[in-house]
C-alpha cells in the first residue's frame, strides 16, 4: 500500500534522507529503528504531508501522494489531491494533542463528523466501539486533563483509528510517557496489530516491542536504510556493523 521510490529530503544543506526505496504491503507491520537524527520522523512526516520530499515519489494505495499523473507524466499535485490521498493515513505522535476543551467522545467524533461527513450518531457509535477497544469505554464524558498520559495516548490512538485509515503511523508514541504507563499503550498497539487489518509503520526505541509486533524491522542510519529484515534477524543477528553498534546500546 505504501511505496517510497528514491525519496530524498534535505533541509538546506543538510541531507536527512537519501534515496529511500521502501515498499510496505497491506497489513504489514514495519518498525523503523535508528539513532536520534537519522531521519525516522522525517520519513513519516513526508507520508503525513507535513514535509515535502526534495525528490522522489511516494505512492499511497496506488496513487502518488505529492504528484498527479497527467498524460503519463508525474506533475506536482494540487492541495485537493494531496489532502484526499493523505486522508488514507492516520498518525499518532509523541505528544497526544487532544483538544483540551472537548470531552473524550467529542475529541474522537470531530473528524469523522466534520471531515468524513458521517452523521453524529453513527460517529458516536464508532467512537464508543473504539474507546472500548483501547479500554476507555467508561471515559466518554471526561476531559483530557482528567486522564493520565497513558490514557490520553490511548484516546489519541482511538481518534486516529476511528477514521479507518489504510495505514497508521506511530511515531515514538511512548517516549513522552512515564515508564509505568508505557506498557498499557504498547498493549493497545499489540492488539491492533494482532487484528491484522491495519498496515502499521512504527517508529520506536522499544526493541522488545518491535520484536513482538513487527513483521519487518528497518534500521536507518544517516538517512539511508542500511539493513532490514525479520525481527529475529535484525535484532538477533544483524550483519551490518552500524546495526550492531546501534543495538549494543540497548543491551
Ligand atoms: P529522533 O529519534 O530524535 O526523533 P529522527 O531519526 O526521527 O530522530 P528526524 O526528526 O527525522 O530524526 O531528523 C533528522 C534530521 O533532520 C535532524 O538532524 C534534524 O535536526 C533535521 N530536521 C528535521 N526537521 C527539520 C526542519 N524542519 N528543518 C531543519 N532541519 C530539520
Amino acid at each position: 500500500v505504501i511505496r517510497y521510490q528514491k525519496v530524498s529530503k534535505s533541509f538546506g544543506d543538510l541531507k536527512v534522507l537519501r534515496e529511500i526505496d521502501l515498499d510496505i504491503a497491506a497489513g504489514e507491520i514495519v518498525a523503523v529503528i535508528g539513532s536520534s537524527g537519522s531521519g525516522k520522523t522525517t520519513l513519516a512526516r513526508m507520508l503525513m504531508t507535513l514535509e515535502q520530499p526534495t525528490s522522489g515519489v511516494i505512492i499511497v494505495d496506488g496513487e502518488p501522494l505529492w504528484h498527479k499523473e497527467v498524460n503519463g507524466e508525474l506533475v506536482p499535485a494540487d492541495e485537493k489531491h494531496i489532502r484526499r490521498v493523505r486522508s488514507k493515513i492516520g498518525m499518532v505522535f509523541q505528544q497526544f494533542n487532544l483538544f483540551p476543551h472537548m470531552t473524550i467522545l467529542r475529541n474522537i467524533t470531530e473528524a469523522p463528523v466534520h471531515v468524513l461527513g458521517i452523521p453524529r450518531a453513527e460517529a458516536e457509535k464508532r467512537a464508543v466501539d473504539m474507546l472500548n477497544k483501547v479500554g476507555l469505554g467508561d471515559k466518554l464524558n471526561v476531559y483530557p486533563s482528567q486522564l493520565s498520559g497513558g490514557q490520553q495516548q490511548r484516546v489519541a490512538i482511538a481518534r486516529a483509528l476511528v477514521m479507518r485509515p489504510k495505514v497508521m503511523l506511530f511515531d515514538e508514541v511512548t517516549s513522552a510517557l512515564d515508564p509505568e504507563l508505557v506498557g498499557e499503550v504498547l498493549e493497545v498497539l499489540k492488539e491492533i496489530a494482532a487484528e491484522g487489518e491495519t498496515t502499521m509503520l512504527l517508529i520506536t526505541h522499544e526493541m522488545d516491542f518491535a520484536r513482538d509486533v513487527a513483521d519487518r524491522i528497518i534500521f536507518i542510519d544517516k538517512g539511508r536504510i542500511v539493513e532490514q529484515g525479520p525481527p529475529k534477524v535484525i535484532l538477533g543477528n544483524p550483519r551490518n556493523p552500524r546495526t550492531r553498534e546501534f543495538l549494543s546500546r540497548f543491551r
